[in-house]
């Protein structure tokens, strides 16, 4: 892509819904989280202060949950979906409650989702939901099946629950016409989440696909098993919806890899994760007519990949089958550049109770450190925001 095809670069249209106060929020917060120690020693403590019961939920509030959520409730997060409808951008409510293990705070999380699909089918501004496989039931649980373990009664009678779960939402989805996102998590439960999102796609992708699993490309084995569902999915006479995305839980995978003496099934270095990320934009831009994507990415080449693969094949930036993702709070100036061209662009945007979504924010404080990377980045566009509007009210 020629210098000046890099749209990205563009922070007036980037940051054109935060006013000069809220820019200057951002900013502090960045520079904060990109001090490694603090991060850490921040995460302790926060935990620590939130297990005692200590006051401190104002305070989280004021500052990362607020960057990074769009509120407690569904309520709460109108206002910002508005917002960013105005400027074409869509959201995924994603109710980021995780961690729980008991079955009544499973059927909760399912009630979250049917209600965030009632939600969808009325505002244009949220086309599309999304729950996380341990939303609808236990970690250790989705880790037995996929070893086809045999189940005693009671984990068969949860696991003929979870399945439920999934085939409630999925069904509303289709009938209200919402597309849904399922995410993925560690790989050691992944393979009993795929056989069932499989299911979910060949009972409810029959006319266009509405159920979209995702693929953690960092995994050395993704691509493969991209081409094999492909396959799968041609001859069942079903479509194919796919999340992508490049993978949250390196450190876990590659940690429990080495105490447990297995090969990690993580890509050898980032490059690699890179190649497998772009050739599976690549496998999938070449297969529209089976395989819906939506490309869960800060990553900017390879959003230029994938708008450049659309112009390629002669697609209209606004092709139903493609869509772009970033996370609320992060990389905004992918998010409202490529939605002033006219992409699909949505963010995710987490809600839910400050406590619990605490490992959802502490996963965002970690990758944005200096050493990950994003928050230089964050931190220079922030800046050139800042000085372009300097130079203007200086005019
Ligand atoms: C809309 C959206 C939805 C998401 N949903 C999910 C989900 O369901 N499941 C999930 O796991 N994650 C999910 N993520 C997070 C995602 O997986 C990444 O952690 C995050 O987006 C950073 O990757 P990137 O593509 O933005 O780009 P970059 O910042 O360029 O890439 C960083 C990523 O590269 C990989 N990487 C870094 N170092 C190495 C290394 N040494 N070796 C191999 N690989 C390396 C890691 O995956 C790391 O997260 C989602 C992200 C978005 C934007």
């Amino acid at each position: 892509m020629q210098k000046n095809e890099r749209i990205f670069e563009n922070t007036e249209i980037a940051f054109s819904l935060k006013n000069d106060s809220e820019l200057e929020r951002a900013y502090f917060l960045f520079k904060m989280i990109s001090v490694q120690p603090l991060v850490r020693i921040g995460t302790a403590a926060t935990n620590f202060a939130l297990k005692a019961n200590l006051p401190i939920e104002g305070l989280i509030r004021a500052t990362v949950f607020d960057h990074f959520c769009g509120g407690i409730n569904e309520d709460d997060c109108l206002p910002v979906i508005e917002k960013m409808f105005s400027k074409g951008v869509s959201s995924v409510l994603d109710y980021s409650v995780e961690g729980k293990e008991n079955e009544n705070e499973f059927d909760n999380t399912v009630e979250k989702v049917l209600k965030i699909i009632d939600f969808a089918k009325n505002i244009d501004a949220i086309p599309i939901a999304v729950f996380k496989p341990t939303g609808l039931g236990k970690l250790s649980l989705y880790t037995k099946v996929g070893m086809n373990k045999s189940l005693d009664d009671t984990e068969q009678e949860a696991w003929n629950k979870v399945v439920y779960r999934y085939n409630i939402i999925c069904n509303k989805a289709k009938e209200n016409d919402v597309a849904v996102l399922i995410d993925a998590e560690e790989s050691w439960m992944q393979d009993a989440a795929d056989t069932l999102a499989t299911e979910m796609m060949k009972t409810y992708n029959t006319e266009k696909p509405i159920v979209f699993n995702t693929l953690q490309m960092y995994r050395h084995d993704r691509l493969k098993f991209l081409k094999a569902e492909h396959k799968k999915a041609i001859k069942g006479g079903y479509y194919l919806g796919y999340k992508l995305v490049r993978g949250a839980y390196l450190e876990k995978e590659n940690d429990r890899a080495k105490e447990q003496s297995y090969k990690s099934p993580i890509c050898e270095n980032k490059a690699a994760t890179d190649a497998n990320f772009n050739n599976g934009l690549k496998y999938i831009v070449d297969n529209l007519d089976n395989i819906f994507v939506f490309a869960g990415t800060h990553n900017e080449e390879s959003s230029y990949l994938l708008m450049h693969l659309m112009k390629e094949k002669g697609l209209k930036n606004n092709d139903s089958r493609v869509w772009f993702g970033q996370l609320y709070g992060m990389s905004d100036h992918i998010s409202f550049n490529l939605a002033n061209l006219g992409y699909n662009v949505a963010k995710y945007i987490p809600f839910g109770p400050v406590k619990d979504v605490m490992p959802y924010l502490i996963r965002r404080a970690e990758e944005n450190t200096s050493v990950a990377g994003q928050t230089g980045r964050e931190l220079n566009l922030l800046n050139n925001e800042k000085k372009r509007r300097r130079s203007q009210y200086s005019m």
